[in-house]
C-alpha cells in the first residue's frame, strides 16, 4: 500500500502518575486510571472540573485503585455532577456507584435505536447495560458549578450517545473517544456510524476550543490540524475501500489485509470493524451492493 498520503500528528506522551490527580488547567485535574490496553493506551482519564463543587467527567472502569484516587483527589469537595461521553464500561463502569455514593446528578447521551455492538470488539468497548443515568442531555444542555460552566455537544459515531464537553472559560473540549491524540477512533456498526463520526468531527471545525482532553492519552493541542487529518485519513481509507473492492477483493479480511497492511495485526479485528462501518455507509448510499446479511461474512461488490 502506498504511504498515506495524510500523516495524523499522533502525540504518545503523558506525563502522569497511576493514582494521582494532575492539574491540566486551573478548574481541571485528570486521574488516569490503571486499565491500560490497545484501545485505551495508559487507561482511562477521568476528569475533575471545578474545585468545592465539582463534575466529574468519565468516572471510568469499576477499579478499587482508582476509586481511591478519586476519593483522595476529590478531598472534602462536594461531587455535584456525573457526566459520561459514552456507555462503553471502560468510562461508566465506576459512575452508578459513584453518584449513589455521592448523591451527584449522573448524566449522559441518548443512545439511538440500533442496538447491541457488534460481536468481535475488545472488553473496553463493551456497553454497559445497566447504565442508567438520571437526566439525558441534549445539544446546547448546560451544566453549572459556582467557578465553571459545561456545555454539551453531541458527536455520535463513535457510539450513538457519545457527547464531548465544552469548558468555554478554559477553551477546553472533553472529546471522550470522538478525538484522541495518539489514536484513531474505533467506529463500530451498528451503534458506531461512520457518517456520523465524519460529520461529528465537522462539527468541531466549527468551534471554537483551542484543546482537546480526550478519555484516553495525551491532550490535542492543535484541533483544526488534527481534525483536519482526521477526516482526511477518513476520506483516504474510504478510497482504499473502493480500490481493493474494485481490485478484487469482495470480503472484508481481503479488504483489511490490502489497506490495513501496515497496523499492528493485533488490531485487524477492529480494522475490520471500521470497514464494515465504511461498507455500510456506502450500501445506504447504493454505491456498493452487499451479498449475504450486512456484516464481517458478507461478499461486497459494485453491483
Ligand atoms: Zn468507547
Amino acid at each position: 500500500m502506498a504511504p498515506m498520503a495524510v500523516p495524523i500528528p499522533f502525540v504518545r506522551e503523558m506525563g502522569f502518575t497511576y493514582g494521582e490527580a494532575e492539574e491540566v488547567s486551573p478548574l481541571v485535574r485528570r486521574v488516569v486510571a490503571r486499565n491500560p490496553s490497545l484501545f485505551t493506551l495508559y487507561g482511562t482519564n477521568t476528569y475533575l472540573v471545578g474545585r468545592s463543587q465539582v463534575a466529574v467527567i468519565d468516572p471510568g472502569p469499576a477499579l478499587k485503585e482508582h476509586r481511591a484516587a478519586l476519593r483522595k483527589a476529590l478531598g472534602g469537595a462536594t461531587v455535584t455532577h456525573i457526566l459520561v461521553t459514552h456507555r462503553h464500561l471502560d468510562h461508566c463502569e465506576a459512575a452508578a456507584a459513584l453518584a449513589a455514593e455521592t448523591g451527584a446528578v449522573l448524566a449522559a447521551g441518548t443512545p439511538g435505536t440500533a442496538g447491541a455492538l457488534h460481536a468481535g470488539h475488545s472488553h473496553e468497548e463493551d456497553v454497559d447495560s445497566t447504565f442508567a443515568p438520571l437526566a439525558a442531555l441534549r445539544a446546547g444542555s448546560r451544566l453549572e458549578g459556582p467557578d465553571w460552566r459545561i456545555e454539551v455537544v453531541p458527536t455520535p459515531g463513535h457510539t450513538s450517545d457519545h457527547l464531548c464537553f465544552s469548558l468555554p472559560d478554559e477553551g477546553l473540549l472533553f472529546t471522550g473517544d470522538h478525538v484522541m491524540g495518539w489514536s484513531t477512533s474505533v467506529v463500530i456498526p451498528p451503534d458506531g456510524d461512520m457518517r456520523a463520526y465524519v460529520a461529528s468531527l465537522r462539527l468541531l471545525q466549527s468551534r471554537r476550543e483551542k484543546t482537546y482532553l480526550p478519555g484516553h492519552g495525551p491532550q490535542v493541542a492543535d484541533p483544526p490540524h488534527y481534525l483536519a487529518a482526521l477526516i482526511a485519513h477518513r476520506a483516504e481509507r474510504e478510497a482504499g475501500i473502493l480500490s481493493a473492492l474494485a481490485g478484487g477483493r469482495h470480503t472484508i479480511p481481503a479488504i483489511v489485509e490490502l489497506v490495513y497492511a501496515a497496523i499492528d495485526p493485533r488490531l485487524h479485528p477492529a480494522a475490520g470493524l471500521s470497514v464494515l462501518a465504511h461498507l455500510r455507509a456506502l450500501v445506504a448510499e447504493r454505491r456498493v451492493v452487499c451479498h449475504g446479511e450486512l456484516g464481517l461474512e458478507a461478499a461486497y461488490r459494485f453491483h
